[in-house]
């Protein structure tokens, strides 16, 4: 099922998601209904507050097949950081030069549900984790970014 993504205003994108307790039936069925609804608007990630439902749960492909996380977490960064633009499905039009972490280390809900599991992560991987992250704490791109130009993004997460 396609979601309605949430734009830039609705109080959603601004609410800090609550930790998912247990992967039940239902979260599975929003991560799916996620993945649809960002692969029909072409987009690389997206954050359970941007379909208006904050709880922390991120789903992401940047070409390498889809992933879902739940409770994502940065837990390490190599200390380098890097700037990139960025666009956001939820501020259509926009995008803007935002410094993120260049290698870091996530922590999340392994699949079985009662344990974390640690994944690694560069490059375009890491930068929309980090815009994903950042989505689930109620942060927008906008808020840090500079150079913010009318333009479509080429990676909207
Ligand atoms: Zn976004």
């Amino acid at each position: 099922m396609i979601l309605k993504v949430r734009k830039h205003g609705d109080p959603v994108l601004r609410m800090r998601a609550l930790p998912v307790k247990e992967i039940t039936k239902e979260m599975l069925t929003l991560a799916g209904n996620m993945l649809e609804t960002m692969y029909a608007v072409d987009g690389v990630g997206l954050a359970a507050n941007q379909v208006g439902i904050p709880v922390q749960l991120v789903v992401i492909d940047i070409g390498e097949g889809p992933m879902t996380l739940f409770n994502p977490r940065i837990v390490k960064h190599n200390g380098e950081e890097t700037s990139g633009r960025e666009g956001c499905l939820s501020v259509p039009g926009l995008t803007g030069e935002v410094t993120r972490w260049d290698k870091i280390v996530v922590e999340k809900l392994a699949e079985n549900g009662s344990a974390s599991e640690r994944l690694e992560a560069e490059g375009l991987l890491a930068r929309a984790l980090q815009h994903e992250i950042d989505h689930l704490d109620g942060i927008l791109f906008i808020d840090k970014a500079t150079d913010i130009m009318e333009e479509q993004a080429e990676n909207e997460v």
